[in-house]
C-alpha cells in the first residue's frame, strides 16, 4: 500500500463546476476533484453571478470539505499522541493516583487506534 500524500491539502476552486483537493505540489498533486451535476452547473451559469458553492448535489458540505483537507493534520497529531501515550505507559503500567486519566488516556488510545488504521486501510 502507498503512503498518503503528506499535507497541508487545500481545496483549489476553478469555477462554478469544479473543485479540486490538491497537495503541497498543487496543480501537479491532485486528489481529486469534485463537481455538482450538470443541471447545477447549468443553474449556476443562469443565475448572474456564477460562483462555487459547497453543499451542491454530488458535492461535500463545506464543512466535510474541510474536514477532508484536514486528514494529514489529524493523522500527525494522532500519531503523535500514540507516541506520547506509548512513552507514558510504556507496558500498559497503570499508578493508581492516576486511575481516571489512565482510563481517559486508555479510551483516547483506542479511539485514535482505530482511527488510524481506518486512515491507513488496515481496517474497514
Ligand atoms: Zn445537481
Amino acid at each position: 500500500m502507498s503512503e498518503p500524500t503528506p499535507g497541508p491539502w487545500k481545496w483549489h476552486i476553478s469555477d462554478y463546476s469544479m473543485a479540486t483537493l490538491e497537495g503541497p505540489g498543487g496543480d501537479e498533486q491532485r486528489l481529486m476533484s469534485v463537481s455538482p451535476c450538470k443541471s447545477c452547473c447549468n443553474y449556476a451559469k443562469s443565475d448572474g453571478e456564477p460562483e462555487w458553492k459547497w453543499g451542491r448535489c454530488m458535492t461535500p458540505s463545506e464543512a466535510d470539505a474541510r474536514l477532508i483537507a484536514a486528514a494529514p493534520e489529524l493523522l500527525a497529531a494522532i500519531e503523535a499522541a500514540l507516541r506520547i501515550e506509548s512513552l507514558w505507559c510504556p507496558n500498559g503500567d497503570i499508578n493508581p493516583e492516576h486511575d481516571e486519566e489512565v482510563a481517559t488516556l486508555w479510551r483516547m488510545r483506542q479511539m485514535f487506534t482505530e482511527a488510524v488504521a481506518r486512515a491507513k486501510g488496515a481496517a474497514p
